[in-house]
């Protein structure tokens, strides 16, 4: 069996920090370190953490006062930071901050008076901290449909933003059906789509081409990890999301000769080598590597802790 590995894939810029935060709290100030929420949506990621001495809650009252509290790379409401404060927490935030770029434009679209829309998923932690960033009444539309039910008339001054991990062709088809309804909209168009996810895409539609299955290799709640699928799935090859190796299918390499593997941006490269491992108990095994974009974002840690040197 012919193994093709997509380039980039895995690990991002804004899910190496959010991890980085939380081993770095453990070392300098030691354990425990409270996590709010998954530090970024990967069981294995959570579990290693936790042995190391982070503590996971989802809400902050579950947080004793004047305890390291980090926030996860998905971003919080106002009212958690607020909550934070009067509880004394020494908060670290892991906010990614390209997520903290979508949170700015949303307040700067308000305060100018516009009808904020959010392209997003409803209920997803970082629209959940998208809409309770911005102090006016935003309204989130997944699809071209729900462009269609919003209620304000064309005239109505109105702006968009979207969330970061969205398929980029989805996301520029609702940014049609906005501007076909409100010519007047305004918005970033698809660059709030964060680069690392719109790099790991564009390796999938390619990788997609000349494999017989794809699979994507992350967490069901990972909504960057679910778009891989979709998209890979998009371009009529059977696509698979698996969280790790022990959950290959047999059935599923009949008649397969090669096969494409991608992993989500919060996916530790370890599983990627586990799915490998597993596909190697199936059959012998001829590895590549798919030249692809190379990343070097890097983002700087918040103030108060103190970078290991690489
Ligand atoms: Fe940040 Fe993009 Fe990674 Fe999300 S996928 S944490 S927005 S770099």
């Amino acid at each position: 069996m012919n193994v093709i590995l997509a380039q980039p894939r895995g690990f991002c810029a804004g899910v190496v920090r959010a991890i980085d935060i939380v081993e770095l709290a453990l070392e300098q100030y030691g354990a425990p370190v409270y996590v709010r929420h998954e530090i970024v949506h990967n069981h294995h990621v959570v579990e290693s953490l936790k042995a190391k001495g982070a503590i996971f809650v989802e809400e902050l009252d579950e947080v004793p006062v004047d305890a390291v509290t980090v926030f996860s790379a998905h971003g919080v409401a106002r009212v958690v930071e607020n909550a934070a404060r009067q509880r004394q927490l020494r908060v670290l935030d892991a906010t990614c901050p390209l997520v903290g770029k979508v949170h700015n434009q949303g307040r700067q679209y308000a305060a100018k008076g516009y009808q904020v829309i959010l392209i997003g998923e409803a209920g997803h932690p970082e629209v959940i901290g998208i809409l309770g960033q911005i102090p006016a009444p935003v309204v989130v539309v997944r699809n071209v449909d729900q462009v269609e039910d919003l209620p304000f008339p064309a005239n109505t001054p109105m702006a968009y933003i979207t969330q970061t991990t969205l398929s980029v062709d989805d996301t520029k088809a609702v940014v049609l059906a906005l501007q076909q309804r409100y010519p007047g909209i305004v918005g970033p168009d698809t660059r709030d789509i964060c680069y690392a996810v719109q790099n790991r895409q564009t390796a999938l539609r390619i990788l997609s081409q000349c494999v017989d299955l794809v699979l994507v290799v992350g967490a069901a709640n990972s909504a960057n990890t679910v778009t891989l699928r979709t998209i890979a799935a998009e371009t009529g090859v059977p696509a698979y999301r698996v969280a790790e190796g022990a959950e290959l299918d047999r059935q599923w390499f009949q008649n397969v000769e090669t096969v494409g593997i991608t992993a989500g941006a919060s996916t530790p490269e370890a599983l990627v080598d586990d799915v490998i491992a597993a596909l190697g108990n199936l059959a012998p095994l001829t590895i590549k590597t798919l030249p692809g974009r190379e990343e070097q974002v890097q983002f700087n840690l918040p103030t108060g802790l103190i970078a290991r040197s690489r």
